[in-house]
């Protein structure tokens, strides 16, 4: 990254020299825009009772596309009134204007046109933008707007200086409805969870085979689906090979590394480093939670377990967080606010972050959801000294009291989902939402080896996208359809 943002970014002024081998590239691509059609094709002028009186409004056709379109010329007002309908479906205001797609969406000026994804905007190799936001002068306004219920299209004044008259924005219907559908669908972090219970999850359970995992982008794809939304799939007649944990995690996308390395082995080995590598009872938990993004998802390959126990056990933390919510909503708000210390101190490594039990977050219309929940009591570190100590000690109290709640409710037999991993199963679960635990195993009764990896969020999310993009029918089923 040793190119200058400014020079990248900034579209340069016609006619001003230009030296930068990304400055002439700019160049070129705002001439290439010449080569368009002309947005001024057969104009027929046409004075409707609806539109304002100073201006004429005009009905376009393009021969070519057959499709009929209205085009106005105005000019900004003063007055806060809309300009009524200059193109029917279209009103403009002083600084925004509304389009008609099932309903009124509004739109500011400047950020319709931040929006824009020309060429002369976006490069379509890189799908950088040419322009900076801080670049759009704070007098645009459209010159001349069309319409025609699928498409918006827009003309500038007082453009981003570089562009002439010829740049045309346009926006498709889906984009006025859902400007970045990704941010809020049923691929972003606020999507839709199933919450399931140990029954739940033994109806519900996804296996799919190696084979199909690795070669039929179908059966991938609504296995995914069902990962996005239960937290939890398996994979089974994996063959038997300590190398096939990489792959089966790189077909969704590069696995994150971590000290730990980009794969990593739980088996039980004497003076064990890490809780996870004893033969005891370990406790449901979420990994890596004293790092400060940890990963969103984990791999866990069985390779053998020939021993006596060892039984994998899941847990649904959203929907133990959602009953305290219901059963009892101040220690909910207790484990909101909470700030829990996590720590990994070793001799080559020292981690360290604090995050509360839960974390929601506030929908635009007000509605509080779930967002992450942050639970691993093996990795909690001390709390720091408080120089308000009485006030610490109740909140601590308060604190002990709403986490011993939510770790019954975690606890409660009925809501965990328990299987003995075989060998050549694999398990995939979302760290930051599914809970996992481990019964005590005895090793002398045979052998266990698990080989395990962790996934980004944003990885996994990337191919939810693509995913959904590519097999939207599969995407749109809903988990209990497929039961
Ligand atoms: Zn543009």
């Amino acid at each position: 990254m040793s190119r200058s943002l400014g020079t990248l970014l900034r579209p340069s002024l016609p006619g001003r020299a230009v030296s930068s081998p990304s400055a002439q590239l700019r160049k070129r691509s705002l001439a290439s825009t010449s080569s368009k059609p002309s947005f001024h094709p057969n104009i027929n002028t046409r004075i409707g009772s609806q539109t304002p009186q100073h201006a004429p409004a005009v009905s376009i056709q393009y021969p070519s596309q057959g499709r009929h379109f209205s085009f106005y010329h105005f000019r900004p007002q003063a007055s806060s009134e809309p300009i009524q309908e200059p193109v029917p479906g279209v009103q403009v205001f002083p600084t925004y204007l509304t389009v008609d797609v099932d309903g009124k969406v509004s739109f500011d000026f400047a950020h319709l046109r931040d929006a824009c994804k020309c060429p002369t905007c976006v490069d379509q190799y890189s799908k950088q933008r040419n322009f900076r936001t801080s670049d759009i002068p704070l007098s645009i306004q459209p010159r001349n707007i069309k319409w025609d219920g699928e498409q918006l299209e827009i003309q500038w004044s007082d453009d981003i200086p570089g562009y002439d008259e010829s740049h045309v924005s346009i926006y498709d219907r889906k984009f006025l409805k859902y400007p970045v559908a990704y941010a809020l669908d049923d691929t972003s972090p606020r999507r839709y969870r199933y919450l399931w219970d140990g029954p739940k999850m033994q109806k519900l359970q996804h296996w799919i085979s190696y084979e199909d995992y690795m070669k039929d982008d179908a059966k991938f794809a609504a296995a995914m689906k069902d990962l996005s939304v239960l937290g939890l799939i398996f994979i089974k007649d994996i063959p038997d090979s300590r190398e096939e944990l990489e792959k089966i995690t790189e077909r969704i996308g590069p696995l994150r590394n971590t000290f730990y390395g980009r794969t990593w082995d739980v088996r039980s080995v004497p003076k064990a480093r890490n809780v996870a590598y004893t033969n005891v009872f370990l406790g449901f938990h979420m990994d890596l939670m004293y790092m400060n993004e940890p990963p969103c998802f984990q791999l866990l390959h069985c390779l053998q377990n020939s021993c006596e126990g060892g039984e994998s056990m899941f847990a649904d933390s959203f929907l133990t967080a959602s009953r305290l919510r219901q059963l009892r909503p101040e220690y909910f708000k207790i484990l909101e606010r909470f700030p829990v210390h996590y720590e990994y101190v070793h001799k080559d490594q020292v981690y360290h972050h604090v995050r509360p039990v839960i974390e929601s977050r506030r929908s635009p219309d007000g509605h509080s959801h779930i967002h992450r929940v942050n639970y691993s009591p093996p990795f909690q570190g001390p709390l720091p000294r408080t120089t308000k100590a009485a006030s610490f000690g109740s909140n601590y109290k308060g604190f002990r009291e709403a986490l011993n709640f939510f770790t019954k409710l975690l606890e409660e037999e009925s809501y965990s989902f328990e299987l003995k991993l075989e060998p050549g199963q694999c398990v995939i679960f979302e760290n930051r939402r599914t809970l996992h635990a481990r019964r005590q195993f005895n090793t002398e009764s045979g052998h266990r080896w698990l080989a395990g990896s962790y996934l980004d969020e944003d990885v996994v999310l990337s191919q939810y996208r693509v995913l959904k993009r590519t097999h939207p029918e599969i995407w749109s089923q809903k988990v209990f359809d497929r039961s």
